[in-house]
């Protein structure tokens, strides 16, 4: 029997996400999203809380999470409610916050490997500023609250804890993040926190079906911390049932900086959030012309564009989805592959190897569109390199010069004598090799079939890179054959 300490355990991951609607208002009032205006600018009786203030639901608000249901292919519900979840914070002027408790929006779901949970509507709270040692902010000390936050409307999704490493909770949350960027419903900024993840994180020894203790880790904001985060606290579980202990449900803060894991709350320490129906509200009953409506405004989501891209163009799977994942980038591909196929040139995984592998490290921020490389210019001169009338190596300079100046392939090429040597320059070349070479080509002869290697390598030092490897074999073999 193996002892506890060599036992291999499986991890198992669920992921919380809030998420703030790019809607024009907030979730109950009228007031304004706020971007960074003055602090308490975004505000009024109903988001600061004053008595006697009645909410309303934010049409619009509604609309983008029936999107995001259909999106994650969710049950609708036919009517869910609001409920009031009371904790006291400085942050929240009412002293509740407006949620979706045991009705939510959407239910029952998945985005590709990983089921949805639940997918419902909330308000954001406003934002505490701490001074800490900075000093003053805004001629205060200590700390402030700027109101203009709260009421922001937020959808909130759980994932059933379907995930079973770091690396792939954060390639599905990139999924998920190029799906609710795909819809339009979202920012989806992560830093500026308009994307908001909390990873659950268990461990069990591999096989067991019964889940163990988790912990929550809070609030990471970006894909690198939340994949070091779940690998941190995967490791600390495993140490402490290694050491025959037993992992305690508990609520934790990753430190980016120092890696450590540092506890907020346990479970003894939990809230009780005296969750009770808000009565200022009506519940929200999905009519069918919504529920069209909101199925309507779907694009092609990145999965399913993913999945289109390796069925009808060939791509492999990493490639398409990188491609998919990245929505700017799919469409920078797919006007490039639109030029190429009109004028019938550049092969489409050719492309896609060109836009991922060589353009995406020559681009500005990472951003296509800002690039100095128009697509049908890149399709251009993919087709050159296909066509053999360019050599890769000599493409890639000419990427190069494009990213940085713009301009043309063609020009480029004919400017810099970057053109592939023609076959009748190339005869001429490849016979002076081999007048140049009798020692490898006796060798050769001989039966040292690596000799070759000797004869192709004086051939392309001679056209400097600008012939075809292959062709040049080709022509060397046909040579000696004779
Ligand atoms: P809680 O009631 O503590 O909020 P939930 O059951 O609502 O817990 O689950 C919250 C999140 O935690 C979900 O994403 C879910 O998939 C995940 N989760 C639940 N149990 C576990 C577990 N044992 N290990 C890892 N993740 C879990
Ligand atoms: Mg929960
Ligand atoms: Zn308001």
């Amino acid at each position: 029997m193996s002892s506890v300490a060599d036992r291999a355990y499986e991890p198992v991951i669920g992921l919380e996400i809030h998420v703030q609607l790019s809607t024009r208002t907030k979730m109950f009032c009228g007031c304004a999203l706020s971007f960074g205006e003055e602090p308490n600018t975004r505000t009024c009786p109903v988001c600061l809380g004053h008595p006697g203030t009645l909410p309303v639901v934010n049409a619009e608000a509604v609309h983008y999470g029936l999107m995001i249901g259909l999106a994650l292919d969710c049950e609708l519900a036919p009517r869910s409610i609001f409920h009031r979840k009371n904790y006291f914070y400085p942050d929240l002027p009412k002293g509740y916050q407006v949620s979706q408790y045991d009705i939510p929006l959407a239910a029952g779901g998945r985005l590709g490997d990983v089921r949805i949970h639940r997918v419902h509507l909330e308000e954001d709270a406003a934002k505490l500023v701490h001074s800490g040692a900075s000093g003053r902010i805004h001629g205060a000390e200590g700390s402030v609250v700027d109101f203009n936050r709260g009421g922001t409307p937020l959808v909130e999704i759980v994932s059933e804890p379907d995930i079973r490493s770091a690396s792939e909770a954060a390639e599905w949350l990139r999924l998920l993040r190029a799906t609710l960027r795909r819809i339009g419903v979202s920012d989806v900024n992560m830093e500026e926190g308009s994307l908001r993840c909390d990873a659950n994180v268990s461990i069990r020894p591999a096989g067991e079906a019964t889940l163990g203790t988790k912990a929550e880790l809070k609030n990471m904001n970006s894909f690198r911390f939340i994949e070091r985060g779940i690998e941190a606290e995967i490791a600390r579980q495993e140490a402490i049932v290694r050491a025959g202990e037993s992992v305690v449900q508990e609520t934790l803060h990753f430190d980016p900086a120092s890696g450590a894991l540092t506890p907020l709350r346990s479970k003894e320490e939990a809230h009780d959030y005296r969750y009770f129906p808000e009565p200022d509200l009506v519940p929200v009953a999905p009519t069918e012309a919504m529920v069209g409506r909101a199925r309507e405004a779907l694009p092609e989501l990145p999965a399913a564009r993913a999945a289109r891209f390796e069925r009808e163009l060939g791509l492999s799977s990493d490639t398409a989805r990188l491609l998919s994942f990245r929505g700017e980038l799919g469409d920078y591909y797919e006007e490039a592959l639109g030029a190429a196929r009109a004028d019938g040139g550049a092969d489409p995984t050719a492309l896609a190897s060109w836009v991922t592998v060589e353009l995406v490290p020559r681009l500005p921020d990472g951003d296509p569109s800002a690039s100095r490389v128009r697509p049908d210019a890149l399709a251009r001169l993919v087709s050159m390199v296909g066509a053999k009338r360019v050599s890769g190596s000599a493409a890639k300079e000419v990427l190069t010069a494009m990213a940085e100046d713009g301009g043309d392939p063609e020009a480029i090429v004919a400017e810099r004598g970057l053109a592939m040597t023609d076959s009748a320059d190339l005869g001429a070349v490849v016979d002076q090799a081999l007048a140049a070479n009798a020692a490898a080509v006796a060798q050769y002869r001989a039966g040292k079939e690596k000799a070759l290697g000797a004869i192709v390598g004086a051939v392309m030092r001679e056209t400097k890179g600008r012939a075809d490897g292959g062709a040049v074999r080709e022509l060397i073999l046909e040579r000696l054959s004779q």
